[in-house]
Parts: C-alpha cells; sequence; structure tokens
C-alpha cells in the first residue's frame, strides 16, 4: 500500500481569473453562452466554470488570428523585435512561476512539487529558446545550372490550429507556442477540456507581454466541437495535434479536405531495457520515475520494462518497495510525489488494465487498487513476469502501471521492443556503451534515452515513429514545422 502524504504545509490554491474564450485580444463568453465545469481531481470538486466555446468562436477566433496574419504587424515586424516580446512573456511568466504552478496542480491534479520543479521552468526554457530562434530563421542560396539566382526563404506557414491535451497543460501550450510565434504564424489553440486554465493565464500574460492582438487566440471546449471546427475550417493552415492515435485519425481525415498540414504527437508504449551490466541504483530509480512521474500519464512513460535474467529477481524486489514507498495524497502537499489521475474516464481505464493483467496471467506484485475514498488516486502497481503480447505489454495504459517482463539476450532485446505500434521513446540501461549505441540505433523510436529517462531539452527533438506521431516537436526540426519553404529564381540577364 502506498504511503499517504500528510497534509501538512499545503501550498495555497491560485486565484482564477481567465475562464472567457480569448479571442482577438478580448476575452469574450461563448457566443452561445454555455460554460463547462473544470475539477480539481484529487477532491472531485468545481473549480470554475469556463467557456465551451464551438464552431461560433472557432470562426470568430479563425477570423482575429487570420486577420493578424494577413495584414497585422506579427509575421511583418523585425524578426528580433518578435523575439524579444516572447522573451518578455517568459520572463512573465517566471515571475508568476509559483502561481502557474499553483494552477497547474489545481487543474490537474499533478504533485506541486513536480508543477514547480519540471513543468514550469521547462515552459519558460521553451520559450527562450524559441525567442532565440525569431531572428535566426534563415533560407539558402542554391547553386543551380545557368545564370539564374536561386534562394530559398523560409516564410511562416500561416493560421495555425494546435489543440493540446491535459498531461502537460502549460508545457503543451509552450511546446505549441514557442516554434509558431517564432516563426510569425498566428495561433488559435484549443486546450483540453479537462485542463484549460494555465493555458488562459499565459494567453492573458502574452497580451501583458505586449504581443499583439490576434496573434494568440484561445478558445476552450470540447474536441468533438471546437476541436473539430478548427481541423475543418479553410482559414487554418496547419494543425498541430498532441493526443491519442484514435483522434489523430479523425483529425487527418478531417483535415484532408483543406488539405492541412498537419505534425502529430501520439501515444506510446515505450521500452525500457535495463541490461545486468547496468548501474543498477540508477536504472532503478530512473525506470521508477520513467513510468511514474506524472502519475503515468506520460506519451513517453517507460510502461514496457525488460530486465535481462540475471538482474530480474533483484530488480523487481526495488521496484516494488519504490512503488510501495511512494507518496501519494494531496497534491499540493510539497512531499507528495503522486497525485490523482486526471478524471473518472482515465482512473476507469486504468482500473480496467488492472483487470485485464490479472485476468491474461500477469503477477500483480503491488498496487492495483483505488487509493483513498476521494478523488482519482490509484496506486502504484507493478505486474511481474508480464508477456509480450498481453494487452498490459501492448496498449497504452496512460497510468501508474508498470509491466516487468524477461530477457535473456542482447540480440532478441530488439526485436521485441520494436514489436509495437508505437515509436516514442525507449530506454537503455548499461555500462557497455558500445551496446548501449548499437541499440540505439536499432530501435525504432524518436528518441532513446541511454542511462537515463525523461530527460528533456527544448533543444532536443522529440517525436514518433510509427503510429506515435508526424513531425518533430522541439529543436529546429520543430520550428521548420512552422515554416513553409518558399524558392525565389532569378533569371540573371
Ligand atoms: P486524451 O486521451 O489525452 O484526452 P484526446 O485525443 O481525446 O486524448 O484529446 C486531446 C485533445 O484533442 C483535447 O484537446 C481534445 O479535446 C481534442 N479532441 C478530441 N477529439 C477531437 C476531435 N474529434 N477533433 C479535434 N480535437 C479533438
Amino acid at each position: 500500500m502506498a504511503t499517504v502524504a500528510s497534509p501538512s504545509s499545503k501550498v495555497a490554491r491560485p486565484q482564477i481569473r481567465q475562464t472567457q474564450c480569448f479571442i482577438g485580444g478580448k476575452w469574450v463568453p461563448a457566443a452561445s453562452g454555455k460554460t463547462f465545469d473544470t475539477i480539481h481531481p484529487a477532491t472531485e470538486e468545481v473549480i470554475a466554470q469556463v467557456a465551451e466555446g464551438d464552431k461560433e468562436d472557432i470562426d470568430a477566433a479563425v477570423d482575429a488570428a487570420r486577420a493578424q496574419f494577413d495584414g497585422g504587424e506579427w509575421s511583418r515586424m523585425d524578426a528580433r523585435e518578435r523575439g524579444r516580446l516572447m522573451y518578455k512573456l517568459a520572463d512573465l511568466i517566471e515571475a508568476e512561476a509559483d502561481e502557474l504552478a499553483a494552477i497547474e496542480t489545481l487543474d490537474n491534479g499533478k504533485p506541486i512539487k513536480d508543477a514547480k520543479a519540471a513543468d514550469i521552468p521547462l515552459v519558460i526554457q521553451c520559450l527562450r529558446y524559441y525567442a532565440g530562434w525569431a531572428d535566426k530563421i534563415q533560407g539558402a542560396t542554391i547553386p543551380v545550372d545557368g545564370e539564374v539566382f536561386c534562394y530559398t526563404r523560409r516564410e511562416p506557414v500561416g493560421v495555425v490550429g494546435q489543440i493540446i491535451p491535459w498531461n502537460f497543460p502549460a508545457l503543451m501550450v509552450a511546446w505549441k507556442w514557442g516554434p509558431a510565434l517564432a516563426a510569425g504564424c498566428t495561433i488559435v489553440m484549443k486546450p483540453a477540456e479537462q485542463t484549460p486554465l494555465s493555458c488562459l493565464r499565459m494567453a492573458r500574460l502574452a497580451q501583458k507581454a505586449g504581443i499583439p492582438d490576434g496573434v494568440i487566440n484561445v478558445v476552450p471546449g470540447y474536441g468533438p466541437t471546437a476541436g473539430a471546427a478548427l481541423v475543418e475550417h479553410p482559414g487554418v493552415d496547419k494543425i498541430a495535434f498532441t493526443g491519442e492515435g484514435a483522434t489523430a485519425k479523425i483529425i487527418q481525415r478531417a483535415a484532408a479536405d483543406t488539405v492541412k498540414r498537419l505534425t502529430f504527437e501520439l501515444g506510446g508504449k515505450s521500452p525500457n531495457i535495463i541490461f545486468d551490466d547496468a548501474d543498477m541504483e540508477l536504472a532503478i530509480d530512473g525506470s521508477h520515475s520513467g513510468l511514474f512521474f506524472n502519475q503515468g500519464q506520460c506519451c513517453c512513460a517507460g510502461s514496457r520494462l525488460y530486465v535481462q535474467s540475471k538482474a530480474y529477481d533483484s530488480v523487481v524486489e526495488r521496484l516494488v518497495k519504490l512503488s510501495e514507498d511512494r507518496k501519494v495524497g494531496d497534491p499540493f502537499d510539497p512531499d507528495t510525489e503522486q497525485g490523482p489521475q486526471v478524471d473518472q474516464a482515465q482512473f476507469d481505464k486504468i482500473l480496467k488494465y488492472v483487470d485485464f493483467g490479472k485476468a491474461d496471467g500477469a503477477n500483480l506484485a503491488t498496487g492495483g487498487a483505488r487509493c483513498g475514498s476521494q478523488g482519482y488516486f490509484v496506486e502504484p502497481t507493478v505486474f511481474t513476469d508480464v508477456q509480450d503480447d498481453m494487452r498490459i505489454a501492448r496498449e497504452e495504459i496512460f497510468g501508474p502501471v508498470l509491466s516487468v517482463l524477461k530477457f535473456d539476450d542482447v540480440d532478441e532485446i530488439a526485436k521485441r521492443a520494436n514489436d509495437t505500434d508505437f515509436g516514442l521513446a525507449a530506454a537503455v540501461w548499461t555500462r557497455d556503451i558500445s551496446k548501449a549505441h548499437r541499440l540505439a540505433a536499432k530501435l525504432r523510436a524518436g528518441t532513446v534515452w541511454v542511462n537515463c529517462y525523461n530527460q528533456f531539452d527544448s533543444a532536443a527533438p522529440f517525436g514518433g515513429f510509427k503510429a506515435s506521431g508526424i513531425g518533430r516537436e522541439l529543436g529546429e526540426e520543430g520550428l521548420a514545422a512552422y515554416t513553409e519553404n518558399k524558392t525565389v529564381t532569378v533569371k540573371l540577364g
């Protein structure tokens, strides 16, 4: 049974000030007048009523973004000035970092410790990283045949629709806004219905930073209504989406009619491989947090843990102990390591997968049940003796459920690790540097971590092979996805 954190010295609840749509620099209710509740997942209490945007609001937001892109100053201003405004936004977020972290904890349920140490610092880093790119987006001169001067220009792709999930609400805003703003695009964002609050606060700060009206527009609402209207809108040039594969397929079909550019960051079932010769302290701690961080609600969670046979029993024993010691409880308690899942649907899905694991014959080594009687808390759960064909080894659970599998042979492991529809991330723990590099080359995943997990940096591209996505976010490649490459050819003489 996981330890329940004591409710001592709790962090204060934040003030919620922004709950309306942000369109063309104005805070407006949804055209329908409708609102939806956003709740605190630890207590299930309603935090705020948020404007429920739909097609009419999306139309207004796209009009504002289109007018700003086609006739406004954003894409025409000196690139360095665009960068300066982005740095200003990052500074304002830094000044309000504690408040924003508390909003994340309230809306998403993540431990305040994580929101402060990971989410918000990464938001600031990402915006500063891309602010630095604003005046460094360059074309090339091309040596074509003849008396011809040929060059390329990297131009903003236009109005971008950005649809994000609830697991890292503020960080997903930064990953999406950063490259779009640097490139000179204008934005209509639909945050996840579970967690709209930090996005709305960041829109307020963007306005305060002096980012012109119409550059950033935010329409909270549901996927099949507001989200679908954004995807179908002919005035939107690109959709950047992070979420589930099933939603991505709907979006891809709906976007086909208007031939929109698409980037997708989707799910995973990431293999995490511990060899006998690993630094075990490092490997076990890293593998524990590689799955349980953020309540297991990470698209890159190391949810298939392969342990080489000689080390298997001792690794399992220590992983179970770490899970049992994990402090689960009030996310506003600074000692809490694991908060609730984001909502009832996720909670139910996770417990359903626990049943699948048991029914398929995996060994439930610890956890597997609800934690407490209020909120969406799930015990840190470890299944051992998991087989490759079990559902808990193949499907994304998106919760605090670790599947541990055994392997013997270094030659078999790449094949087993790659035997999945996904390809987002993978990790290898070994002291043998040649083995690590050889395996890193073989693994079909967009990110391979060696002797670490969840090592993120805004400069390093992130995204998926296979069903885990299309394109990359972060780094130079993430920026390129917000540009069109124009070739200019000039006949000389
Ligand atoms: P998750 O399981 O993480 O909630 P989803 O793919 O359902 O994954 O949600 C991610 C984002 O996609 C959310 O903002 C959601 O509202 C949005 N969304 C869901 N369905 C659609 C849809 N049909 N069209 C556009 N956006 C959608």
